[in-house]
């Protein structure tokens, strides 16, 4: 079977997923964006890391910038503060809650 079969099959299948996705509320797209928008600067990031540890082709090593890489790491930061206002997440508590918790294990473990 080769890629224009695939294609066929999956055409035969027809659209099988809904349509439009059933968010209700402005603020429910509002979360799907911002989920979405720190995915795609999760992956800047990682092309940047990738750059850094010089895995990338030389093309792309060629235009990586050091600047860049601060800034994918700020984009990130503040995608995920957007994501938490709009999922009424407490960054500052959950980051505690969450080292408590990382705290906790691994003082049981090296006890
Ligand atoms: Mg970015």
């Amino acid at each position: 079977m080769n890629i224009k079969d695939l294609q066929n099959e999956v055409a035969k299948l027809g659209d099988t997923k809904k349509r439009s996705l059933p968010l209700k509320t402005r603020e429910e797209s509002e979360i799907l964006y911002w989920t979405v928008k720190l995915n795609e600067e999760v992956g800047e990031l990682c092309n940047d890391i990738l750059s850094i540890l010089q895995l990338q082709r030389a093309s792309k090593l060629e235009r990586f910038e050091k600047k860049n890489f601060y800034q994918e790491f700020a984009d990130v930061i503040i995608t995920l503060l957007h994501l938490a206002k709009h999922t009424n997440v407490d960054v500052e508590r959950a980051v505690k809650e969450k080292l408590k918790t990382i705290k906790d294990r691994y003082l049981k473990r090296s006890s």
